[in-house]
């Protein structure tokens, strides 16, 4: 449920009522997970763990918070439910050959009014995501009666998590240790803390949210 209405009557700086906290995520949510994966062309793969497998999209400029662009996502073979931690390479040769990064991680809650499988039938899947770096509310729509009829587009709604003009290049760093692309692709070890290693920005001792860095409960 959105909290717009709650919020917008109230002025928190002067009223001693909680804040408009959006819950977490319901107990025993799916998951979803994001690679970044620098294959022939660099670009983002996106998995919803739907019916015991992994629906995925692969998205070449990414996902976003800004809810202004659309997203290509071009809906790939479904992939078991354990290579959705997977980061390492993939060798030269083989299918994908490249490093991959696991970009961000989370669970999600299916918005809409129908399974999520019949969702995707109609072309039209709402969900809402609790990631590391990606949050709130997203649809993933089929552009009907276009090239192979593989072609969706993931829009940001706009909401409270929302957020106009951002980059996804400021946060190319693993959520699972820390690494950069290239240091995955030269097999160096994670870093000791990839939270602290979590700053957008190359070098930036910058601090981010704690919002950012929040694991879903
Ligand atoms: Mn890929």
């Amino acid at each position: 449920m959105s909290l717009r209405e709650y919020a917008r009557k109230r002025d928190f700086e002067r009223t001693p009522e909680p804040g408009p906290v959006e819950a977490g995520p319901p107990e025993g949510a799916p998951h979803f997970y994001l690679q970044r994966h620098d294959a022939t062309r660099l670009h983002y793969d996106f998995r919803l763990e739907i019916d015991g497998t992994l629906k995925s999209w692969a998205i070449p400029k990414g996902p976003t918070l800004d809810p202004a662009p659309k997203r290509l996502a071009a809906m790939v073979e479904d992939h078991p439910l354990e290579y959705g931690d997977f980061e390492g390479n993939i060798p030269k040769g083989q299918y994908g050959g490249g490093s991959v990064m696991l970009w961000d991680r989370g669970t999600f809650e299916l918005l809409g009014d129908a399974p999520a499988l019949k969702q995707i039938e109609r072309g039209d899947l709402k969900f809402r995501l609790y990631g590391e770096k990606l949050k709130g509310e997203f649809a993933i729509v089929l552009m009907k009666g276009r090239g192979k009829g593989n072609e969706w587009l993931l829009l940001k709604k706009r909401d409270a998590f929302a957020k106009p003009g951002w980059d996804v290049e400021e946060y190319a760093f693993s959520v699972k240790t820390g690494r950069a692309q290239e240091e995955i692709a030269k097999d160096l070890p994670a870093k000791n803390s990839p939270k602290a290693a979590a700053s957008p920005g190359k070098g930036s001792k910058k601090k981010v949210p704690a919002t950012l860095h929040s694991r879903p409960a």
